[in-house]
C-alpha cells in the first residue's frame, strides 16, 4: 500500500514537470504586421559611395606583418615597408655633414652606434607622412646626467625630433625626456627601460603644409614608446630645434618630403631594426 501511494506520488511529480500546452496568444483574425521599411546608412569616400556593410566595397590590401622584438630575438618589418636598417649595413644611410658620403657610424652586430662628433646621419630616402618603426639602446654604464645622458634623437622630415635620451632615474626637463617632442610636449608618461636595455618607439607622423610662407597645417605626432602611448596625436605648435636655452625654432617653410636622421650628440647610443611606412596626409 505505502509502496504503490509512493508510485503515484512519484508519478505524480514527473507529470508535473511536464512542459505546459503552449497557450495561444494570437489576436483572433489579426492583420499581419506592416514591415518596417529598410534603412540604408551611406558613405561618402575615397573609393566611392557605398552602403553600410557593403560587400562591394574595396578590402584594404593584405600585408603579412612582422613580428615583434623580443629579448634577444630581433623583431622583422611588415611586409610593405620601406627597411631602413634590417642589421646588415647602412647602405641606406649617409652622412648629414658630408651628403653623399657613407654614414660615419660604427656597426655591431645587429645594430649601428653613434659615433662622437661624426654628426648626424640620415635616410637617402626622403619621406612625408609616415609610420616609424625604430628601436635603441642606450649605454648600460651609465655616464652623465640630465641631457647629458644616453642623448640622441630621431628627426622626422630632417627636423622635427622626438627625443632619445636615458630617462631611467635621470631627471631632466619635462619637454625634453625620453618620448618628448623635444622642447615642445611632454610624454604622458615615461615607460622607460633601464640602461642597456633595447627600447621601441613606433610614431604616426603627419607632415605640415604651407602656403603664402607659414604654416598652413601643423605637424601631428603620436608617440609609442614601449607599447605605450606617449604622445597622441599631438599639434606640433612650431619645431623642435634648439635656439637657446629657453626657446624653441618656429616652423619654417620646407618641401613635401625630408631625410629622416639621427642625432650625434655626443653619447653613445645603438639603434636597430628601422622600417618606414609611408602614409597619405
Ligand atoms: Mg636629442
Amino acid at each position: 500500500m505505502i509502496l504503490s501511494l509512493g508510485i503515484i506520488v512519484l508519478f505524480a511529480a514527473v507529470a508535473n514537470c511536464a512542459e505546459p500546452p503552449a497557450a495561444s496568444c494570437a489576436e483572433p483574425n489579426a492583420a499581419p504586421a506592416p514591415k518596417k521599411p529598410e534603412i540604408i546608412q551611406w558613405v561618402e569616400t575615397e573609393t566611392g559611395k557605398w552602403m553600410v556593410h557593403d560587400m562591394n566595397r574595396p578590402v584594404p590590401p593584405v600585408i603579412t606583418p612582422g613580428e615583434a622584438s623580443c629579448y634577444g630575438k630581433v623583431g622583422s618589418a611588415p611586409s610593405d615597408a620601406i627597411v631602413l636598417f634590417d642589421g646588415n649595413d647602412l647602405s641606406k644611410w649617409e652622412s648629414a655633414k658630408k651628403p653623399g658620403q657613407p654614414a660615419p657610424w660604427n656597426m655591431g652586430t645587429g645594430y649601428f652606434e653613434t659615433v662622437k662628433d661624426a654628426g648626424y646621419i640620415r635616410s637617402k630616402q626622403k619621406f612625408g607622412s609616415c609610420q616609424l618603426h625604430i628601436e635603441f639602446a642606450t649605454p648600460e654604464k651609465v655616464v652623465g646626467s640630465s641631457q647629458g645622458r644616453g642623448n640622441s634623437g630621431i628627426f622626422l622630415m630632417d627636423m622635427y625630433e622626438v627625443q632619445v635620451l636615458d630617462s631611467y632615474n635621470n631627471r631632466t626637463y619635462a619637454d625634453g625626456q625620453c618620448g618628448a617632442l623635444y622642447g615642445r610636449n611632454v610624454p604622458l608618461v615615461n615607460p622607460s627601460r633601464k640602461p642597456g636595455e633595447w627600447q621601441t618607439y613606433d610614431i604616426i607622423f603627419h607632415r605640415p603644409t604651407f602656403k603664402d610662407g607659414k604654416v598652413d597645417r601643423r605637424v601631428r605626432f603620436t608617440v609609442i614608446l614601449n607599447g605605450v602611448l606617449v604622445q597622441d596625436n599631438v599639434e606640433l605648435q612650431g619645431g623642435t630645434g634648439w635656439i637657446g636655452p629657453y626657446a624653441m625654432s618656429d616652423y619654417s617653410p620646407h618641401g613635401d618630403k625630408g631625410s629622416l636622421s639621427l642625432q650625434d650628440h655626443g653619447n653613445p647610443v645603438k639603434f636597430r631594426n628601422i622600417w618606414v611606412r609611408e602614409l597619405k596626409d
